[in-house]
Parts: C-alpha cells; structure tokens; sequence
C-alpha cells in the first residue's frame, strides 16, 4: 500500500492534484473508531468520556489489544480498511510523543493488513497544565470571552481553546500536521471539534473590523453607519432564531470565512506535504439551525475535506411516527464533494439510551444494520448518480426521463455572476452515453462533449447564466 501514497513521483498539473486529493478516498470505506484518543485523557477527564470508562482498571490491557497486531487482523478480516487512532489531543508534542510513538506501530501493523491510519487531531482544546509548559507563550493563544477571561472547553477548566487567527497557534498546528505524516507515517488526519466559538481577543477584534471595513466599502446604507472603523463583534445571538441586525449579520459570514480561512490553510500545508493526505474533520455537522455562531457552513469547511463526520443523534428509526435519518448529511456530501462519515450516538430524550447517557453506543443489532444500510444506500452509484464541480454556488437535481434521458437540473445562486466552468461527472451507468445538450432560457442549448476517460465521464460546462438543464441522452 505505501507505495500508492508516497511522494516523490511526477510532477502533476494542479486539476491532476485535485482529483488525486479527491480519489483518495474513492472505494468503498469501512472505518472505525479505533483507539479515538490517548489513554491520558481518559484519565484527566474522569468518569466517562467517549464511552469510555477513564477510571477502569482495565483502560492499560484495553489499549494493549488495541495495538495489537490480533485485533488488526481481526478487523482486516471483518472488512475494516480505515481506522482513527489518537495522534494529538492538546497535550503538547512532547507530552503525547511515547503515545504518538505507539500510533506509529500501529501504522505498521495496519498497512501490513491494508488499513489506513488517520491520526487524531484535537482543533479546540490545550490542556493547559502540560502544554504551557512546552509553549510558555501560548497563554496568548487562548480565546478570550468578552470580559477578557480564557474560553475553555466544554466547562472543562483544564482545557483552553486556542484561538484561529492566532499566527503561532496556525504554526503549531502544521508542525502537528508535519509530525504525523512525517514522523508518524499517518494517511491522514481527522480534525476533531473543526469549529470555533465567538473569540473576543484583540486579534478577532482588529480581523473583525478589517474584513468589515474591506467588505463593505460602503457602508452607510447597509448599516446605517458612514464608517465601519469603530464595530466590534456584536455578543452571539442568544438563539436561533431570525437575526434581524445586520451587524450580526455580517458578523456570523465572517465567521464563516474565518474558519475557512484557518481550516484551508492546514489543508493545503498537509496537500503540500503530501497531495493523497486523508482529510477528515468532524465539525458536528450536521445537528441543528445557527450553526454559523459556530463559524460552520458546511460548503466552506467541505471543500477542503476527503471526508467530514457527521455526529449527532439522528440514529435512523421510526420515532413517534416520524423518520429521524442522515439524510441531509449524505446529501450535503454529494452536492459539496466530500464523503460523509457517520457516527450516531443513541441517546437523548425518547431514544433508546437512557436520559443519563446521551452519547450511548447503538444497542441493538437493527440500530447497527440500519446505519450500515442507510449509509449503502445513500452513497451507492445509482441511475441518476451525477458530480459536479466548479461552483459551490451551483445547485444540482438530476431526474430520469420517460425517453430515458438524464435530465440534470443547475441553478446559479450566484446569478448575475455567471457560474463556470462547471465540470459535471456522471455516474456509471450514464458513462456510456454520447450527447450532452444544455437548455437554457436565453435559447443558446450548445452541444457539449462528453469526455471518457477510464470509466469516468465528464462533461465540461464553459459558462452558466441563471439555469440550465443538462440532457443526457
Ligand atoms: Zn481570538
């Protein structure tokens, strides 16, 4: 397997790097949690985290079998290709090294069975008590609430979340990055917590108020303001419901970009190192409206991701006669390019876990056959299987017509910018096919050519105005 993913080869035009960065995880995948965090955290959070019980006896001999080459080839054998082990928890590099080291066998041992291994990589939180001790600077790292005061994880006061537009934290971050594909010899890595909360240190202030002032040259009539020199961030709205102000407004965009801003620039230093990296992130996606005080739109983030975990409680079922699914992660997924990844917890109110433990693992064998089903069915290639690229500003719907015809709808949100060039790539069953037309209102309807290459078929769209409908035929 190494060798499909060492550097070193050819050099490659940059929509080669895209769609290696992107087939990387073609295939289909079969992951598993695996060792998820070090053993240490376990034991500094107490009680049960994770599932996990951090006081037992057995937590040693557990992580033992983890690592083990017996459990390896056992879930080799069960069909497993992908596993997220721990790798960096905020500890600090020193800290976590003889851990990190352990993950390194592991790697071995996997590749030996053709599993990939993804380092974890914790985003939110510094442990303080160990990792100011490596970077005695990196009390300014820390994310400040509006009365000056560190923001912390979780309501755990050990952990302090570092902020994004901190310069040294970014750099941390590659160097976390570096070690693992360097040192570690990981495929990839899986950002746990990709999402930031309101930060109010000086930093986020001075960001904040040059993208207004960049954003919005002229502000008067937007904002009822003739400068915008002296906004701050506004405090995150209490719910979420309709925000009415319209510097609230902007602010929740910004921090939409922002994230992207931090999470594109580790992407593309980890690609820089090695193009077939894994990237993964878990930015608790998708679970409820106003996730954008989280800095969270999901295309911003998606883009710049193999595969994007979503983790919440939407465990199929029938519940009080009404269909709870991840269907929306799934489709979320295929119109922004990444593969969703999901990880339910039973629990929550009326769910089958009890009310004391809301992140349950599935207890029942249907709970486990019907999210390994839903997750074949979503992602299967079926008839109407079609990709596009290009556009993050494009929806897309494809139907079936009676001529047996693939009729792919796109509309440009982002009208009157014309959207393009769009590239369409169709599923198999359509990938023999040899006309393209494109219909539009303004009654140009061009023939396109359709491209095969291997078994996939492409089909390049030079420009889109408002809509179009692709046909197939
Ligand atoms: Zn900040």
């Amino acid at each position: 397997m190494s060798a499909d993913w060492a550097c070193g080869a050819a050099p490659r035009s940059t929509a080669e790097m895209a769609d290696a960065q992107r087939r990387v995880t073609d295939g289909a995948l079969y992951w598993a949690w695996w060792g998820w965090e070090p053993w240490e955290h376990h034991r500094r959070a107490g009680g049960t985290t994770g599932a996990v019980d951090g006081s037992s006896h057995w937590l040693h001999q557990w992580y033992a079998r983890l690592h083990s080459e017996e459990l390896v080839e056992q879930m080799a054998k069960a069909g497993v290709n992908m596993a997220v082990n721990h790798f960096f928890k905020g500890f600090g590099l020193e800290h976590e090294r003889t851990e990190q080291e352990r993950t390194a066998q592991l790697v071995q041992l996997a590749h030996k069975h053709g599993i990939r291994v993804i380092g974890y990589c914790q985003l939110r939180s510094l442990y303080y008590e160990t990792f100011m001790l490596e970077e005695p600077s990196a009390e300014n790292w820390i994310q400040r609430d509006p009365f000056g005061r560190p923001i912390v994880w979780n309501k755990q006061y050990f952990r302090w979340t570092p902020c994004i537009n901190c310069r040294e934290f970014r750099d941390y971050q590659k160097r976390v990055v570096r070690v693992g594909l360097e040192e570690t010899g990981l495929d990839g890595f899986n950002f746990d917590n990709c999402m930031s909360l309101p930060c109010y240190c000086p930093r986020c202030e001075k960001a904040f108020r040059r993208w207004m002032v960049e954003r919005y040259p002229e502000p008067r009539d937007l904002f009822g303001l003739g400068t915008l020199e002296g906004v701050r961030q506004p405090p995150a709205p209490a719910s979420d419901a309709r925000v009415e102000d319209p510097l609230t407004r902007a602010w929740l965009r910004w921090r939409c970009e922002n994230l992207e801003d931090f999470a594109g620039e580790i992407a593309r230093y980890a690609r820089s190192l090695r193009p077939e990296t894994i990237l993964m992130a878990n930015p608790g996606y998708p679970t409820r409206a106003g996730m954008a005080v989280k800095g969270l739109w999901p295309v911003n983030i998606g883009q710049h991701l193999n595969l994007m975990i979503a983790e919440n409680s939407a465990s199929p079922e029938v519940l009080d006669d009404k269909v709870i699914s991840q269907i929306r992660a799934y489709r979320h997924g295929i119109a922004i390019g990444y593969r969703p990844a999901s990880t339910t917890w039973a629990g929550g109110v009326g769910r089958e876990a009890s009310s004391e433990a809301s992140s349950a693992l599935p207890q029942s064998p249907y709970t486990v056959k019907l999210q390994v089903a839903e997750a074949v069915d979503r992602v299967a290639e079926g008839r109407l299987t079609a990709r596009l690229y290009g556009s993050t500003y494009v929806a897309m719907s494809a139907f079936q017509t009676k001529e047996n015809q693939l009729a792919v709808h796109l509309l440009n949100y982002a009208a009157p910018k014309a959207a393009g060039p769009l590239r369409l790539e169709l599923g198999r069953t359509w990938s023999t096919r040899t006309s393209a037309r494109l219909m539009t209102p303004e009654g140009a309807n061009p023939q396109l050519t359709l491209a095969r290459q291997g078994d996939r078929t492409t089909v390049e769209i030079p420009s889109l105005d408002v809509y179009g409908i692709l046909v197939i035929g």
